[in-house]
């Protein structure tokens, strides 16, 4: 979905989306019955914590500067769920917030390859169909809507 301002290259070299320390496991994504379902057939053993209507990969105790890798990426290759990943992380570094009862498109500051990007470069991105399908996608999936955390940049109200 970011394929036109983001390369897959730069996302391999990368990473930082798929690792969570103690302070962002808030960060880790939100699986779908089916997407959990094939993590854990690719990779047996996975835990995940249940949400009621969808779930998160359980991370391990984690304390300082400790990462916890998402069980579904493969250091060499990336993310073994190809094209069944989440919507969280076909999206990220932007995300879909509750800001004071508005739902509005952040950015994060962690992913250095956009946020350095102008912002009105992001909004027309945005403008080009992601907006709408980060709408769409929300109004039928509430969960993926985080908490406002302020080291995101709003970018659009959605209302
Ligand atoms: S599901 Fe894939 S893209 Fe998402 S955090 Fe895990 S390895 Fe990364």
């Amino acid at each position: 979905m970011l394929s036109r301002i983001l390369k897959k290259t730069t996302c391999g070299e990368c990473k930082i989306c798929c690792g969570f320390d103690c302070n962002d496991t808030w960060e880790m994504p939100v699986m779908t019955e089916k997407t959990k379902n094939k993590l854990e057939s690719l990779k047996p053993g996975t835990e995940f914590i249940n949400h009621g209507s969808y779930y998160i990969t359980k991370p391990c105790e984690l304390s300082g500067d400790e990462i916890f890798y998402c069980p579904g990426l493969d250091k060499n290759s990336g993310c073994i769920l190809g094209e069944d990943k989440p919507f969280d992380c076909k999206i990220w570094p932007f995300r879909v917030m509750n800001f004071n009862g508005s739902t509005v498109i952040t950015v994060s500051s962690a992913c250095n390859e956009i946020f350095k990007r102008p912002l009105n470069e992001l909004v027309e991105f945005l403008d080009g169909g992601l907006a709408d399908a980060i709408d769409e996608y929300s109004a039928e999936n509430p969960e993926i809507i985080k908490d406002y955390d302020p080291s995101y940049q709003i970018l659009k109200i959605l209302d």
